[in-house]
């Protein structure tokens, strides 16, 4: 990992940034970026700051499986992860990334009140996402290791819905990617 990744994500941010999250007050950059502070607030690790910053850089690539009606890219948790992983980046990134989306299929399955509380947009994709899970894949997810990190990241990503709210920039948050690479990865 080195120079051309963090340039690869700072060209899809700034090609596609600035566009609303879908039926959020906020634009995808601003939901990134708020992620990201709620990760590092909390005292989470490097992995899981970047895969706050990155959850949905799936939607700022080429959809391969078409959109969702106007609320982004179809399987975006998959394409991101796998992105990520083609730069790179650790599993435990990929991870919290690639079940994002099933952290809200669990809790409305764990919990019907749960889908109450969902947005418009939240409620509009979860059924192309495939509504709430089953009681089996409910116990699969389960047995997922990182299930605590993806329930915090989805949190997180309702939380990240503030118009206005200051952040740090998107390259305060790309440094810490490559000082974990100057510790951790060999270029
Ligand atoms: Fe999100």
């Amino acid at each position: 990992m080195n120079q051309p990744v963090t340039q690869q994500i700072i060209a899809l941010f700034a090609q596609s940034g600035d566009e609303a999250y879908f039926g959020e007050p906020v634009t995808q950059l601003e939901h990134a970026l708020q992620c990201a502070q709620l990760a590092e607030q909390s005292g989470s690790d490097t992995d899981t700051i970047l895969a706050a910053l990155l959850h949905d850089i799936g939607h700022l690539l080429p959809a391969d499986n078409g959109y969702m009606d106007g609320y982004g890219t179809i399987d975006h948790e998959r394409l991101g992860a796998d992105y990520l992983r083609g730069l790179g980046f650790s599993e435990k990134t990929a991870q919290l990334i690639e079940h994002h989306v099933n952290a809200k299929r669990y809790l409305t399955f764990k919990n019907p009140n749960y889908f109450a509380r969902l947005s418009e947009a939240s409620l509009k994709t979860l059924e192309f996402q495939g509504g709430p899970m089953t009681a089996e894949e409910a116990a699969d997810f389960e047995a997922t290791p990182y299930m605590k990190g993806i329930l915090q990241m989805r949190v997180w990503d309702e939380q990240a819905k503030i118009p206005g709210l200051p952040t740090p920039d998107l390259a305060y948050y790309l440094a810490k990617l490559t000082r974990r690479n100057a510790q951790d990865w060999c270029f």
